[in-house]
């Protein structure tokens, strides 16, 4: 009996461990997000209780349907909710990933940005951890790109300052000296056969956008331009990657490539995970 019963412990500590529950940097976001839906639940309720005597008055049946309307959307919120926060966390598809970005960037995020203002939380802490809910919605599609559909997009701040060469025309001039992650960069994109660009800013990333309409991208920058580039081009996916800035903004800047590879093995055809 004592047998069975650990075995059985086991088993459950097992799939517990199996459901690799991925929380890193979302709690922010979500927590703020999920703080507004409750507030726009409250608002609309306050509304409803200071109209409907109104309605009563005006017609019973217009009252009753107004009140049924509430509750199928309040269902409707706190199942998508819910929703949403297993397609963050386990990072699977439950058909809601592409409407729960679309919802969380046109809509939630503006709230979020307002409501962490009024608590004192900076713009940028509340845009990574929307990066990092970005990233596990798009982690969560579970789909796989032909290399020549996937774009990688750098910033060319990556570039080292005291480097001549001009890599923003072509980033295939990079002597690969090693002073700055382009080199490493490069290498990456010739072992996965990709296309790479370095992005001046907004108006350029457009374009090369637009040229080479890629299925997925994977986009390395600042909190700010990340936010703005995947609300930009949403509905393509886009992986999120985050500078580092040792030497302060704008110079100089780092990036994790084998963030980069790691993701690519993982979205890119005939890849295996390592
Ligand atoms: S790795 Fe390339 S871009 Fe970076 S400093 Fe060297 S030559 Fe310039």
């Amino acid at each position: 009996m004592l047998t069975v019963w650990v075995y059985n412990l086991n088993q459950v500590k097992s799939s517990r461990m199996a459901l690799d529950i991925n929380t890193k940097g979302k709690n922010l976001f979500l927590t703020l997000a999920t703080v507004s839906l409750v507030l726009l639940m409250i608002i609309t309720t306050l509304l409803w209780w200071f109209i409907s005597p109104r309605l009563h008055e005006i017609n019973e049946i217009l009252a009753n349907l107004s009140l049924t309307a509430l509750r199928i959307f309040y269902v409707i919120l706190i199942f998508g909710t819910v929703l949403v926060y297993l397609t963050c966390f386990l990072e699977k598809n439950f058909i809601i990933s592409n409407f729960a970005v679309r919802l969380f960037i046109r809509v939630i995020f503006p709230v979020t940005v307002f409501l962490g203002k009024l608590v004192g939380i900076g713009k940028d802490k509340i845009r990574e951890s929307f990066v990092h809910v970005n990233n596990s919605f798009t982690n969560a599609l579970k789909k796989k790109f032909d290399p020549k559909k996937v774009l990688i997009l750098l910033p060319h701040c990556l570039q080292h300052t005291s480097c001549g060469i001009r890599i923003t025309v072509n980033v295939d001039n990079c002597a690969r000296c090693g002073k700055c992650n382009i080199g490493e960069l490069c290498q990456l994109a010739d072992k996965y056969n990709l296309k790479m660009y370095i992005a001046t800013g907004g108006t350029l990333a457009r374009k090369i956008i637009i040229e080479n309409k890629p299925s997925f991208i994977i986009a390395v920058a600042c909190q700010r331009d990340l936010v703005e580039g995947i609300k930009e081009v949403f509905p393509i996916p886009v992986f999120g990657v985050l500078n580092q800035r040792p030497e302060g903004p704008c110079v100089n800047t780092k990036v994790d490539v084998s963030k980069i590879e790691k993701t690519l093995q993982d979205i890119l055809k005939n890849e295996k995970k390592r």
